[in-house]
């Protein structure tokens, strides 16, 4: 049991860059809310890093907990001795957490993303059609909650098609899902999900202009300060509304954070200290 005298325990956010993160910032607010003794970091490594600093985090410095960002959401998992079913489910864990000295891990990147759909932005997905664009470790992590929600259709797209047709074929068994490039997307959709990195190049993903009507709520999952190139390109098409992953982003730290502590904290004023703070992670 952790006092105020005690250390503090340790938490971090692993990613290649990381320095883009709000994860501090967000736990830190989770930690004082509810009175939680802990220190959270940014650690940053490459590739043929990831599993030495892992490890020394857990086995070394005495990490209690780790989130995975861009890129190690995959590579990670051959270090967990068990993951969760919706990581097995996802291919892809973000939040790691030793327990009984074993390291577990899960994905709550599902979790966040129908969090913030359902309860902050109050969209209803019982039969939407949803377009989701990317087939990395974000779009994989949310496939099952999404069609977990009686959507009437979930079609993939990805610049390299092989990637969605494979996901697909993967998820096929928990509803209706097809996959494919951008070329032969042909009606509206209710719902659009931008799963992939083109936000943080300021690029759009090739979304052909049939795809969104004046019922279309599109989502990126990046956040900003300032509209991302694809809420930009949604507002000029007309879509209904254009939502920034800011609600994503905390709903699933609120995940890992229960996984961690067993509490959870309340995301409405994280929410808003995150909208209103002075960081802009596509440019710091
Ligand atoms: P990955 O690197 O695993 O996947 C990247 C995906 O983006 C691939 O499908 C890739 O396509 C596609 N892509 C990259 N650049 C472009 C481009 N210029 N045009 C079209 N497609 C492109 O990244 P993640 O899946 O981990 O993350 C994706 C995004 O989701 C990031 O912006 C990340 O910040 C955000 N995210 C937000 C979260 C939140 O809580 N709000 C949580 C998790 C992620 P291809 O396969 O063809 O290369």
């Amino acid at each position: 049991m952790s006092t105020a005298n005690a250390a503090p325990d340790l938490y971090a956010v692993i990613g290649y860059p990381v320095k883009q993160s709000f994860s501090p910032f967000i736990h830190a607010q989770f930690a004082r809310q509810t009175a939680q003794h802990l220190e959270y970091r940014k650690i940053e490594a490459s590739p043929d890093e990831l599993h030495g600093v892992v490890r020394k985090f857990f086995f070394e410095t005495g990490g209690k907990g780790m989130n995975v960002t861009i890129p190690h959401k995959q590579a990670v998992m051959s270090l967990c001795q068990t993951l969760t079913p919706r990581a097995q489910l996802a291919g892809a864990v973000n939040t790691l957490a030793l327990q009984g000295g074993a390291l577990l891990g899960d994905n709550t990147d599902g979790v966040g993303l129908i969090a913030d759909l359902t309860k902050n932005l109050q969209v209803h997905l019982r039969g939407a059609r949803v377009l989701l664009l990317g087939a990395g470790g974000a779009a994989r992590g949310v496939i099952a909650p999404l069609l977990a929600q009686a959507l009437s259709e979930l079609r993939i797209a990805n610049r390299d098609a092989a990637k969605a047709i494979a996901l697909a074929k993967q998820f096929q068994h928990l509803g209706a899902i097809d996959g494919g490039g951008y070329d032969n997307l042909q009606h509206e959709f209710d719902l659009i999900v931008n799963a992939t990195a083109a936000s943080l190049q300021g690029d759009v993903p090739p979304i052909p202009h049939s795809c969104v009507s004046a019922r279309t709520l599109c989502y990126d999952m990046a956040y900003a300060k300032t509209d991302t190139a694809f809420t930009n390109w949604a507002k000029q098409r007309g879509a209904a509304r254009a939502e920034l992953g800011w609600g994503m982003l905390v709903e699933q730290a609120a995940e890992s954070f229960y996984v961690w502590r067993g509490v959870r904290p309340d995301t409405d004023p994280v929410l808003k200290a995150v909208r209103s703070s002075a960081l802009d992670p596509l440019t710091t």
